[in-house]
């Protein structure tokens, strides 16, 4: 049996629990390829024009699929306890059957964490049911996935590149023998983080302004959901193009503890699980001085980001912390995103050197008295 699963959206978080979850039942999973132009065309006529470029994405990759027998598209209901995902998750799969190649069918299956385990692993035993897999089948597949996502999420850190985590997951699902049951992404990460040149010296207050002037390399907090800041086609390389210039710091990579510490200032919670992980990490880099700049990702039609881009701009301007916010849509063009990028890592770099630096040029403004 294979099972497409479209490399949008919940791809880049989700995608290591149920690539586990499928394995351990024997079930092939096929992802769509990579983003390209006639992908993008496609999700383009087939989803409804209000609506964000994730999901007109994810339109374009449900219809990239040829030779499977199911189209695996969940509806993800909430991911913890007191939030849900953006109602145009909650609007999934409905919203993307006239993106169904026809003679397709739907897999689909509600995931609602707010209803607490037991309540999850009871709908995907109804799932299992309609693939013909018992209950202990799958039971052993839920803790797979759990495992899978787990190692996943351990393994992320400042410098985790997403395309490698994937891509061993994808080695380990294929040469799974009965002794390697989990990615060995922990042990990947070692050798990645091996590969980059090590840091001249340890990060103190006073060793900050030689350092920076010498040695080290801008560090920009890069803001947004996942599916857009590693969705390299959309983003027109963003995320590649700033590593080239600069050490780029992701909200994903942020840990719980950091972001609920700084969602404590707010007076309403927040409902979304993305718009809180993106607003925490958001104000952590604004406080964090080793964070020179922010970029905030976002696209048009998205409506958690329009409150949550206000509520994170207002922190930046509080602390006079650079900050910009590209907006994409299907129209975007890579030259200006290139002009505008190269322009803000510029300002960044020279606010940094000279932000210290006072001139001594010129008359004394004091003329009583008598220092120089
Ligand atoms: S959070 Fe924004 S970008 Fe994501 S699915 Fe919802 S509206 Fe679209």
């Amino acid at each position: 049996m294979r099972i497409g699963f479209p490399r949008a959206l919940y791809y880049f978080d989700y995608y290591p629990f149920w690539a586990g979850f499928f394995h351990c039942l024997d079930i092939e999973v096929v992802t769509s390829p990579p983003t390209h132009r006639q992908i993008m065309d496609q999700g383009l006529k087939k989803a409804s024009d209000e609506t964000c470029l994730p999901l007109k994405l994810l339109a374009g990759h449900i219809q990239a699929f040829k030779d499977v027998d199911w189209i695996f598209l969940p509806r993800i209901v909430s991911v913890e306890a007191d939030t849900y995902t953006c109602p145009k998750f909650l609007g999934i799969p409905e919203s993307m059957l006239p993106a169904i190649p026809p003679g397709m069918s739907v897999l689909t299956v509600n995931l609602n964490w707010r209803k607490g385990k037991r309540q999850v692993l009871k709908d995907l035993e109804v799932l299992g049911e309609q693939l013909g897999k018992s209950k202990a089948d799958i039971r052993k597949a839920f803790s797979q996935g759990l495992e899978w996502q787990q190692n996943y999420q351990d393994s992320m850190g400042a410098e985790w590149n997403f395309e490698e985590s994937i891509r061993e997951i994808n080695r380990a699902r294929k040469n799974s023998t009965e002794s390697v049951q989990v990615p060995t992404l922990v042990r990947l990460k070692d050798r990645v983080l091996a590969k980059l040149p090590a840091r001249t010296s340890k990060y103190t207050p006073e060793s900050r302004i030689v350092d920076q002037k010498t040695t080290e390399r801008l560090r920009i907090g890069l803001v947004g959901h996942s599916y857009l800041t590693h969705e390299s086609y959309a983003n027109l390389n963003l995320l590649k193009r700033l590593r080239e210039k600069a050490t780029v710091e992701l909200v994903q990579n942020v840990n719980q503890e950091e972001v609920k510490r700084h969602l404590s200032g707010l007076r309403k919670k927040l409902f979304w699980s993305h718009s809180k992980q993106i607003y925490g990490a958001g104000k952590k880099f604004v406080a964090d001085q080793k964070v020179d700049g922010i970029i905030y990702l976002t696209c048009f039609g998205c409506g958690t980001d329009s409150m949550v881009q206000e509520l994170v701009s207002h922190k930046a301007r509080e602390q006079h912390k650079p900050y910009m916010v590209v907006t994409l849509d299907e129209h975007s063009g890579e030259a200006g995103l290139v002009t505008r990028l190269e322009a803000f890592l510029d300002m960044v770099e020279r606010r940094r050197a000279h932000e210290g630096y006072v001139s001594t040029y010129g008359e004394c403004l004091d003329r009583n008295s008598n220092t120089v």
